[in-house]
């Protein structure tokens, strides 16, 4: 099947006067799988529906494969939605609930035949085909949902929070099947989930929303180290951002006063150099991008060193996480853990030192 890019200009929807989506730019290339992340309410579904065709079209253009398809209805459109909630027939068998489409668009016996065999082999339920839905499990009833979509062969698949009615083993499972289902079909797939993990465990590529509003697009791991703003920066992951004031700079190194911690030099490196020329300023940088100390343990030069209290922590397995108070703030701080690692108490005195080239510097 033809790969196909998807591509939103300028799209604007309102309900009643409020604007739901604001002028969304966003270009989904050929065989894509591409996550929409944002939180509750920031116009995911929204976005999506209009690209299936269900929402009432207001303002903008919205392309596939090059083609204006802006004005027309969901069923000339070619495009495949899976729901959260599967919305199957409850009282039809798996067979029938995923030939539905087909005996609606009137396709002869025989190769409907084969296209169902063929969708519910793609899912891993051909030995299932004469139960109602009922009798499946969560996941298993995900999965008809999906074959009754792809029998159909769209172009473009959309999944509404697919997964989210299923439990967490389940899902981290069923994610994997949906991105080797979607890599073994190739189409062009824009997936909307507002859980962080998901989408960037699976996504080519994704688009943080807030408010209606896209707030960055690209591949997972560039959201996460070089996010554009710090609503980015705290949704794709923990992020401590501690206020500065710039009390001198040059074009090497910014001098920085942080309540309660005094002042910082930071060098500046080819990400933290275009910087807005902002008297105040956000420093933010990941819970690893610390080294923790005893507080009277000697520093190396490598780190910008400041002094805190440990607050509360939280031993994960993998990493001890530590609450530290420095100044009126509380960081998040992440020790990677192995046996015989030295773990810092509550109320403990410490130092953190911080990787410059971790930091990155928002407008304040
Ligand atoms: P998300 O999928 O990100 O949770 P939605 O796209 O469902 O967000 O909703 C975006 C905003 O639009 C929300 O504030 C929601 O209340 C509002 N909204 C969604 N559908 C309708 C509707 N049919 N009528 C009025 N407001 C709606």
């Amino acid at each position: 099947m033809k790969k196909v890019s998807v591509s939103c200009r300028n799209v604007r929807l309102s309900y009643g006067r409020t604007e739901v989506l604001k002028d969304v730019n966003v270009d989904i290339e050929p065989g894509e799988f591409f996550a929409l992340l944002g939180p509750s309410g920031s116009g995911k579904s929204t976005l999506l529906r209009l690209i299936a065709g269900f929402n009432p079209h207001q303002h903008g253009q919205l392309l596939i494969d090059g083609v204006d398809i802006t004005g027309q209805p969901p069923w000339e459109r070619n495009i495949g939605m899976v729901f959260q909630s599967y919305a199957l027939w409850p009282h039809l068998s798996v067979w029938d609930n995923v030939a539905f489409g087909l005996v609606e668009r009137k396709v002869a016996k025989a190769e409907l035949k084969t296209r169902v065999g063929a969708a519910l082999d793609t899912v891993g339920l051909s030995g299932f085909a004469q139960r109602r839905p009922n009798q499946l499990s969560g996941g298993q009833q995900q999965r008809v949902a999906l074959a009754r979509t792809i029998v159909i062969e769209p172009q473009v698949l959309l999944l509404d929070e697919p997964l989210s009615n299923l439990d967490k083993t389940l899902r981290v499972q069923m994610r994997q099947e949906l991105l080797a289902l979607q890599r073994r079909l190739g189409i062009t797939t824009i997936f909307v989930t507002h859980d962080q993990e998901e989408a960037m465990s699976t996504a080519d590529r994704m688009a943080v929303l807030d408010k209606g509003v896209v707030q960055q697009v690209g591949v997972p791991a560039d959201l996460y180290d070089f996010p554009v703003n710090p609503f980015v920066a705290g949704f794709v992951g923990t992020m401590n951002l501690l206020p500065a004031r710039v009390s001198a700079r040059d074009s090497q190194t910014l001098s920085l006063q942080v309540d309660g911690v005094g002042d910082l030099r930071l060098p500046l490196g080819p990400d933290t150099r275009a910087l807005p020329d902002s008297p105040t300023l956000l420093l933010s940088f990941r819970p690893h991008a610390l080294r923790m100390a005893a507080a009277d343990a000697a520093r190396d030069a490598g780190h910008l060193w400041v002094p805190g209290r440990v607050e509360a922590r939280e031993f994960l397995g993998e990493f001890t996480r530590y609450r530290v108070r420095v100044g009126e703030h509380a960081l998040a701080v992440d020790q990677p853990h192995y046996a015989g690692s030295i773990k810092f108490a509550v109320d403990a005195a410490v130092s953190l030192g911080l990787e410059a080239s971790q930091v990155r510097l928002f407008a304040g």
